[in-house]
């Protein structure tokens, strides 16, 4: 529970969990085939079909969200994947396609750059892929990827499966799912729906269920499949964690009441004001214009500062803390998240303690 000593998160995941979401999360345990269950899946299933932009049911998977990435991988890849490659993540995901045992190219651009659509339209031209994995928004470095634009040349691809990772922009700005013929659409609780780690939520297409069908070696905690037919009685394959989907209902609840597009602007208005204090400040940002993450900022630490010195004050004086850059950008650059529950308040308070704290 938060405490006086808590340190509040403005890092890109974990994000603040509100003390609403703590106290719906410590309710009392029900039986996970009893029908309290089955009220709550099944309660909130609408709701997450909103969200996703989708008819297809919304499975949770009682793990983080390479858990869901790495079962994408597992169930709909027969020939060949693609996975573009920008940053942390998507490098990473390249990486688990090859541990599952399958055939896998790289469309690698450099950290902070932007995948573009002629990319994927050359690297797919060249055939022999069946899947293709992107991730939206690459919170190792701030990147957006054009999702619109990459979905209408995947679409291009009839036999190529499109999946992709919406962990740190799912909910902040729409992304419908059977509009953008999406196979497999997947996030995590953690980072913009600011729940609890632990929790991934996925859809699938009816055609990634088909290719699932035909493919072995899905393993039994990832299959696809078996989502698909627990869901249809408002259940889960194996134990979930329903502390989670208790706060996750809480969750839906605050996004519904807040209203969805009422969300949408506030984490594009708060971004806008991360974005103004940077070039206010003589700092610049790490991702080119037009590519910019509207969940975080990643700045491109063009003055030099000391960054864990100025995040070690932030923390002292303001019980806070930024992170400090991801990997080898650490250092070379730092991140605001204006994901979760954050509004013009906290981001206001959150710039002017960094401006205080500001190393010389
Ligand atoms: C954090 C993150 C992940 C990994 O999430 P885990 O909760 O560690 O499994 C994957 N993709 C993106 C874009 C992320 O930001």
């Amino acid at each position: 529970m938060p405490t006086n000593e808590h340190v509040k998160l403005f890092i890109p995941g974990p994000v603040e969990v509100s003390k609403k979401t703590f106290h719906a999360f410590c309710s009392p345990m029900i039986g996970h085939r009893s029908g309290d269950f089955k009220k709550l899946y099944g309660g909130i299933q609408p709701r997450l079909q909103t969200l996703f932009g989708t008819r297809q049911p919304v499975f949770l998977s009682t793990s983080s969200a390479w858990g869901v990435m790495e079962g994408a991988i597992r169930n709909l890849v027969a020939k060949k994947v693609l996975n573009c490659m920008c940053g942390a993540f998507s490098d990473k995901w390249f990486d688990v396609s090859k541990r599952c045992g399958k055939e896998a190219g790289a469309l690698q651009v450099e950290w902070g750059q932007p995948i573009l659509p002629a990319q994927v339209d050359a690297a797919l031209a060249a055939g022999g892929y069946d899947a293709i994995t992107l991730i939206h928004n690459e919170t190792s470095c701030g990147v957006r990827n054009p999702l619109k634009e990459i979905a209408a040349v995947v679409k291009k691809y009839p036999g190529v499966l499109f999946i992709v990772d919406t962990v740190s922009s799912f909910s902040t700005e729409p992304i419908p799912m059977d509009e953008l013929g999406i196979d497999v659409l997947l996030t995590g609780s953690q980072k913009a729906l600011a729940l609890p780690p632990g929790l991934a939520l996925f859809s699938v297409s009816e055609r990634a269920f088909e290719r699932a069908a035909t493919l072995r070696d899905r393993g039994y905690y990832f299959d696809f499949l078996e989502f698909k037919k627990n869901q249809e009685q408002d259940m889960t394959p194996s134990t979930p964690v329903i502390s989670h989907i208790y706060a996750l209902c809480s969750k839906l609840d605050d996004i519904f009441e807040e209203g969805v597009d009422v969300r949408h602007a506030r984490h594009a208005r708060l971004n806008g004001i991360v974005h103004e204090w940077v070039t206010s400040r003589g700092f610049e940002f790490f991702a080119p214009d037009g590519y910019r993450s509207l969940s975080l900022t990643c700045v491109k630490n063009t003055r030099g500062v000391d960054v864990a010195e100025w995040i070690k004050r932030l923390r002292e004086k303001y019980r806070c803390v930024i992170d400090g850059g991801y990997g080898k950008l650490k250092g070379a650059t730092f991140r605001i998240s204006n994901m979760g529950d954050e509004n013009e308040e906290t981001i206001t308070a959150l710039l002017a303690w960094l401006d205080d704290t500001l190393p010389a």
